[in-house]
């Protein structure tokens, strides 16, 4: 115990060295931290500050501001211990206790169903969820430290965590573009999941760049070095091994045998402009023939998460491949750091805020010279970075991604099309919320169905999803359809009876003189009021029409006699479409003729 504490002074004091002006905000951290978890242990058997204390040593290696690094110490005294968002915010600033409330909220996401698609939603989760990356930077410092120490765990712990590490938090560093994190995250993952074959690859890995190493320290950097040297740049030219997760996955991806991985050890050289980085692309590529197809300028095009180098594999002395990567000093730190750069910590200042995320990058990809597409660049990354959807919850713990506005139709209709359109009302959280409530990440949403529940047209403007409003459309329009059919068989009978004829006749009658196709159609535009039972009775017998419509208009206007009553002005409803013959009523709209409706129909008009 003694000897973890004094290492534990140790990397605490490297960590102040690096924060000039902070040591004083570091150690009251370090304090605070080490009184809260007094009583609790890692399984290790080591004392509990030891996990939060290499977590800040992680986020100062990544050179993080100061913020993030106290962050770092307090991260899980909200979670394990009796402290407050209120205290650490008196002591520590708001900033760091709205970092260490981000880390902690993630804490609490249950992971469920692995499969990329479900582990795609996650990581947008922890994304929207984080609000300021710094968040994420130190939940990602946090799951390092947690895979380093993972052997403690029993078996079934350590390959869950190891497989949440390999399809959430490994492709988040990523995306990211924290390099160093990522790269020690699978590697890690690797040796848990699947250990035979890291045995088998690191051992390979380890006795064949002993030999590679030889070989380029005797064939290949020093005739660069010569070169690049005779052309007046100043260059760095190191080299650093493939990680073993990813010489892994080469075999599989290409089916090919660990022997005919050849990039096991790419040169790296760094100069000091993109000007220089292309001169030592054409010095290269002027000393060894380079491989067709294999030069990729991501400094003209930088990837999604804004890499930027210059790769070409050449062919070197005795035919070996060896692969080239040419950056400036800058794009190094970034492809090592990615958007943790952003917060380098310089010269005793915080440097920036979470907020300015956005200019940086807009600066960062304006920068990027010659790009052709910055704002593409931009979209795509602050799409990735800052969320517009909304990860909700099933009852199960599913999570479900949905725009930014979705309501509990939208959830339901997501769910199944019989939900959604059964969808009686809905519990969030387990409370009752109305249908129009806009639903939040972090939400658990329960749909109430019931059978005689159907959709309505105002559904229709509490939806944002595509998904749901073409359902709502499509079963109301088939519920206007059915509708119509039986309205339009009803007065297909009254017009056949009023015209003595059988069905038969009728239709063949008709068929003369309007185009429909089948006989449905003939019904639905009867019942829609599309052909009306006055044009039909029109056709049928035109002469004895004319004397009283001789304009023939479709709607059934004019002047009526009704029983008791002539020469009042009528409308006939357009719900219902009264033949003659049907009993009807009539409804006095002020200052206009009188609205004729079945009566039958009268409690629905
Ligand atoms: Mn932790």
């Amino acid at each position: 115990m003694a000897v973890r504490e004094l290492e534990l002074v140790e990397i605490l004091e490297d960590i102040e060295k690096k924060y000039p002006g902070e040591e004083d905000r570091i150690r009251r951290a370090f304090e605070y931290i080490s009184d809260k978890h007094r009583d609790q242990l890692r399984k290790s058997g080591d004392p509990y500050v030891v996990h939060p204390v290499n977590v800040a040593k992680i986020l100062a290696d990544l050179n993080m501001d100061a913020t993030t690094v106290v962050a770092g110490l307090l991260h899980d005294v909200l979670e394990d211990t009796d402290a407050t968002y209120e205290e650490i915010e008196e002591l520590f600033g708001k900033e760091v206790a709205d970092i260490v409330e981000g880390v902690t909220k993630i804490g609490k996401i249950r992971f469920r169903n692995l499969k990329e698609a479900q582990a795609e939603n996650f990581r947008k989760l922890i994304l929207a969820t984080a609000k300021d990356i710094r968040v994420v930077i130190v939940k990602l410092a946090d799951r390092l430290h947690n895979m380093r120490t993972l052997g403690h765990l029993r078996r079934d712990k350590r390959v869950r965590i190891a497989e949440e590490t390999l399809s959430i938090y490994a492709p988040l560093a990523h995306r990211l573009g924290i390099w160093e994190i990522k790269r020690s995250l699978e590697d890690l993952s690797f040796k848990y999941l699947y250990p035979r074959e890291y045995e088998k690859v690191r051992k390979f890995v380890s006795q064949s760049l002993e030999d590679l190493e030889v070989y380029l320290k005797k064939f290949v950097i020093p005739r660069v070095k010569e070169e690049i040297k005779k052309a007046g740049i100043e260059a760095e030219i190191t080299y650093r091994p493939k990680h073993l997760y990813s010489v892994w996955q080469k075999t599989i991806r290409k089916n090919i045998k660990l022997e005919e991985v050849h990039d096991l050890l790419g040169v790296r050289i760094i100069v000091s402009s993109v000007q220089k980085c292309y001169m030592v692309l054409g010095i290269v590529h002027s000393i060894f023939t380079p491989v067709p197809g294999k030069f990729k300028d991501y400094i003209s095009l930088p990837k999604p998460n804004l890499y930027q180098s210059l790769h070409t594999t050449v062919i070197a002395p005795k035919g070996r491949m060896v692969e080239f990567q040419i950056r400036t000093r800058e794009m190094h730190e970034r492809a090592e750091k990615g958007i943790a750069a952003h917060w380098a910590y310089k010269e005793g200042k915080e440097k920036a805020h979470g907020e300015e995320i956005f200019s940086w990058l807009r600066d960062l990809v304006e920068n990027i010279q010659g790009s052709k597409n910055p704002s593409e660049v931009l979209d795509n990354l602050k799409r990735e970075l800052f969320s517009e959807e909304v990860f909700v919850f099933t009852p199960k713990g599913d999570l479900v991604v949905l725009p930014m506005g979705a309501t509990p139709i939208d959830f339901a209709y997501h769910i199944h099309t019989e939900v959604g359109n059964h969808c009686a009302g809905a519990k969030v959280n387990g409370r009752i919320v109305p249908l129009s409530y806009r639903l939040r990440s972090g939400d658990q949403v329960e749909i109430i169905t019931s059978p005689s529940k159907r959709p309505s047209p105002d559904w229709l403007s509490l939806v944002v999803t595509s998904k749901a409003k073409n359902r709502i459309k499509h079963y109301l329009r088939q519920v206007e359809r059915e509708r119509f059919l039986s309205e339009g068989r009803r007065i297909f009978e009254r017009i056949k009876e009023s015209a003595g004829v059988s069905s038969e006749e009728l239709v063949e009658k008709l068929k003369k003189k309007i185009r429909f196709k089948e006989e449905e159609d003939l019904y639905i535009a009867l019942g829609s009021g599309k052909l009306t039972a006055t044009k039909v009775l029109d056709i049928l017998s035109p002469k004895k029409r004319k004397k009283t419509d001789d304009r023939g208009e479709p709607s059934g206007k004019g002047v009526a006699s009704v029983e008791g009553l002539t020469g009042i002005m009528y409308e006939i409803g357009n719900c219902c479409n009264p033949v003659p013959g049907d009993e009807i009523y009539g409804v006095g709209k002020r200052g206009k003729s009188i609205v004729q409706h079945e009566k039958a129909r009268k409690k629905q008009a």
